[in-house]
């Protein structure tokens, strides 16, 4: 079903409600990465610019008790925003309560305020964590329309998403929209042929994805940590790679279900340790010797690769190649980047994490169609699962 999305609201003159994504990494109480707030300007701005009172909330890591709060106030996030926006965003450090109210009852049209932390209500019995029908309630009372623009928190039911949307009509923002759009459409209507490209450490991790995925695409590349589990499952010597034993007969089954869509890597770069340092070696996967670990694929897995996905009109690829974060078992990610990013005439998608972290270290950002803003979300879009962030948002 369609959900509406902000240009859809009538928002001037109207207290508007904005779940973000605020989650920025802080280091001594400066924020590290002010990525997630540029992200989040264009759905500010448009508020702004048709004169809506703009009332933001988010959470800010995890807080379980009191002493979880330090360091966790959303202040620098409001005085970032308010460089950013060039002009005032109001924050009076609370999430409830008379001052608060007071604060917003004072807002003028395209005026800006920051609520604190909403995870500052999970000291006491996680009223947002939760979703607390009180807490959604209440925070639904203090505007007049919900925004939800925080795809990241969208697959879990809290009361700043679920709970304020339960109550208030609402809309899907920008940012929100741009999710839908590409990772929605390309599982649910892709252009083919559709590529997948998964990796990363466990199969465990991504069975719902490699299942959903094996429905909808042509082609399911399986690269990563989680091959080797696949390669014990076709009798191969392994090594000591990373398997997981209790998935071999999963891996057996997904493999004879695929009826040939799973393309799995022809070489692997393998080492004694798992280091940087060392005899490292390129062999045939199936040549690895019984005292190694694959830590990368090799370089005519990159070939293969490239050439499943020539012609490719939707790629999603989700996973790391190899142990990317040692620069030697770098090499199958970036050839992987690469390939998808030189695709011509494709909708190319990263779904979140490190595959989205490594596209950007390399520069890769902008050739993407796509980058997911969401790590758990974005899988579980992949998995083809209702996230009830999204599901709570008003039907066009
Ligand atoms: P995930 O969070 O499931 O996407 O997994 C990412 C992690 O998988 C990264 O930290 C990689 O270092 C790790 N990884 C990828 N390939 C391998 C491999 N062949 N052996 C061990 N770990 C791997």
């Amino acid at each position: 079903m369609a959900k509406k999305i902000v240009t859809d609201l009538d928002v001037t003159a109207k207290k508007v409600l904005v779940r973000a994504d605020f989650n920025v990494p802080m280091k001594d109480g400066k924020i590290t990465n002010d990525d997630r707030i540029v992200q989040a300007l264009p759905t500010i701005k448009h508020l702004i610019s048709e004169g809506a009172k703009v009332i933001l909330f988010s959470h800010l890591g995890r807080v379980k008790e009191e002493a979880d709060k330090e360091g966790k106030s959303l202040q620098p996030v409001a005085n970032r925003l308010a460089e950013l926006l060039g002009q005032e965003v109001t924050f009076v450090g609370e999430t409830r309560g008379e001052k608060l109210e007071n604060a917003i009852d004072a807002l003028g049209n395209g005026d800006v305020l920051m609520f604190e932390n909403t995870r500052f209500e999970d000291v006491d019995g996680k009223k947002e964590s939760k979703n607390d029908p009180e807490l959604g309630k209440y925070w639904a009372s203090l505007g007049d329309l919900f925004v939800n623009d925080a795809f990241g928190t969208a697959h879990r039911a809290h009361a700043s998403n679920v709970g304020i949307a339960s109550n208030l009509e609402s809309a899907a923002g920008f940012l929100m929209e741009k999710e839908i759009k590409f990772i929605g459409e390309s599982v649910d209507n892709p252009v083919r042929p559709f590529v997948a490209i998964l990796g990363g450490a466990k199969v465990s991790d991504k069975i719902g994805v490699i299942e959903n995925l094996l429905e909808k695409a042509d082609k399911v590349i399986i690269g990563g940590g989680m091959s080797y589990t696949f390669f014990k499952a076709q009798g191969k010597e392994i090594g000591t790679s990373l398997l997981e034993a209790d998935k071999v007969e999963l891996a057996r089954d997904l493999l004879e279900r695929a009826n040939g869509k799973i393309i799995l890597p022809v070489d692997a770069t393998i080492n004694k340790e798992f280091s940087n340092e060392g005899d490292i070696n390129v062999v045939s996967v199936d040549q690895i010797p019984a005292d190694q670990m694959g830590l990368d694929i090799g370089p005519e897995s990159i070939k293969q690769f490239e050439q499943e996905l020539a012609g490719a009109k939707t790629v999603v690829w989700n996973g790391p190649m190899g142990v990317f974060e040692m620069s030697n078992f770098a090499k199958g990610t970036i050839g992987v980047c690469e390939a998808i990013a030189n695709l011509d005439d494709a909708t190319t998608i990263i779904g979140g994490g490190d595959s989205a972290a490594a596209a950007m270290q390399l520069g890769f950002a902008e050739k993407f169609s796509h980058i997911s803003t969401g790590g758990g979300a974005s899988l579980e879009y992949l998995e083809g699962k209702e996230l009830p962030g999204l599901a709570a948002i008003s039907d066009k």
